[in-house]
C-alpha cells in the first residue's frame, strides 16, 4: 500500500480565518484528539506577530505541547526570517514560508517583492539548516490570485527554481484562493517536479472554494503527490468567498484515500469524533464535510483490501 501523509491545518490556516480565538486548551485537544486518530503531521499555528494575528499568539505554547505527542511531526507557518527564529526557538520539527506566486500579492500581504523574497528564503534556510528543522516552501496562489488573475506557469516554475537554490528542501503547490482544475494541478505538478526534483515536489495545499478540492487532490495523487494539507471540517471558510469552505476536508479527504487503499494510518471513526471538539470551542463556526453527514454505514475495514 502506498502511504499518503495528510497534513492537518486546520490549527493554523483554518483558525486564520475565524473570528473567535479558540482557547489553547481547546487547540491542545484537538491536536491530541487527532494524533490518537492517527494524524502524522500537524501545521498547529504561525509565526506572525501576535500583534497581527491574536488567534495564533499561542503557537510556540502549542509547538511545546505538539512535541510532547509521540509520533507527530510537528510544523509551524513562518512569514519571514524573525518568524523562523521564534519558530526554531519553539523547537519546531518543520517549517514552512509561503511565497506568493503573484508578485501584487506579496508585495500586498508581506510588502516583499519575488527578489526580497529569495533573499527571505535564503535566510531562513539557514536559520532551518542551523537548527536541523525541516524546510519547505509553499508556492502560494500558484493556480490564480484574486488580484492577478491567471498566473504563468513558467513564472511559477522559475520562482520554485530559485527558490530550491536559495535553500528550500521541499515544495507545496497551493490553491490558495481555489481556482485549480485537475488538469492544471497534473500539469504544474509534472512542471514543478520536472524543474526542482520529485523528491522536493511532495505536496498539495488545496481549497475547496469551488468545489473540486478532492478532484484536484486525485489529480496530484496521479502525478505521485505524496502529502495533502486538509483541514478537519474544512473550518475558517474562505476569506475571498463567504460562504465557501476553506480547506479540503480532512475527513472526506481521508474517507477518499482509505477507500482507495492508501494508506494514511488514519482511523476515520475516531477522527469524526475531533469534531466534537472543534465544535464545541467555536459553536458559530460552520465545519463542512460530506462524510460527517453521511456516516459509515459500510464496513469500513474492509474496505480497499480486496
Ligand atoms: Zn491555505
Amino acid at each position: 500500500m502506498t502511504g499518503i501523509l495528510v497534513s492537518e491545518v486546520g490549527p493554523r490556516d483554518g483558525l486564520q480565518s475565524t473570528q473567535r480565538v479558540m482557547p489553547l486548551e481547546a487547540k491542545k485537544a484537538w491536536i491530541k484528539a487527532e494524533a490518537e486518530a492517527g494524524v502524522r503531521e500537524i501545521e498547529v499555528g504561525s509565526f506572525v506577530p501576535p500583534s497581527l494575528l491574536p488567534q495564533m499568539a499561542d503557537t510556540p505554547e502549542l509547538v511545546a505541547f505538539a512535541r510532547t505527542i509521540p509520533n507527530l511531526n510537528v510544523v509551524a507557518l513562518v512569514p519571514n526570517a524573525k518568524g523562523a527564529a521564534r519558530a526554531a526557538e519553539a523547537g519546531v520539527h518543520g517549517m514552512s514560508i509561503p511565497f506568493s506566486m503573484s508578485e501584487t500579492h506579496s508585495l500586498k500581504n508581506l510588502r516583499k517583492s519575488h527578489p526580497e523574497m529569495i533573499e527571505e528564503i535564503r535566510v531562513v534556510a539557514e536559520i532551518a539548516r542551523d537548527a536541523d528543522i525541516h524546510f519547505a516552501v509553499g508556492l502560494s496562489t500558484a493556480f490564480g490570485c484574486t488580484m492577478e488573475g491567471m498566473i504563468g506557469e513558467d513564472n511559477v516554475v522559475r520562482l520554485a527554481e530559485q527558490a530550491a537554490n536559495a535553500g528550500a528542501q521541499e515544495f507545496s503547490l497551493s490553491d490558495t484562493t481555489g481556482y485549480a482544475d485537475p488538469a492544471q494541478v497534473k500539469r504544474l505538478v509534472r512542471k514543478v517536479r520536472a524543474a526542482v526534483g520529485a523528491d522536493r515536489m511532495t505536496t498539495l495545499h488545496l481549497h475547496n472554494t469551488r468545489g473540486l478540492g478532492l478532484a484536484n487532490a486525485l489529480a496530484g495523487l496521479e502525478e505521485g503527490i505524496t502529502t495533502l494539507d486538509a483541514s478537519l471540517g474544512g473550518i475558517g471558510g474562505c476569506p475571498f468567498a463567504p460562504g465557501a469552505s476553506g480547506n479540503i476536508v480532512t475527513e472526506d479527504l481521508v474517507f477518499m484515500l482509505n477507500s482507495m487503499g492508501y494508506d494514511t494510518g488514519i482511523d476515520l471513526e475516531k477522527l469524526l469524533k475531533v469534531r466534537e471538539i472543534v465544535a464545541a470551542a467555536l459553536p458559530e463556526e460552520p465545519l463542512y464535510g460530506f462524510t460527517p453527514d453521511a456516516g459509515l454505514t459500510l464496513d469500513y475495514g474492509t474496505r480497499g483490501k480486496s
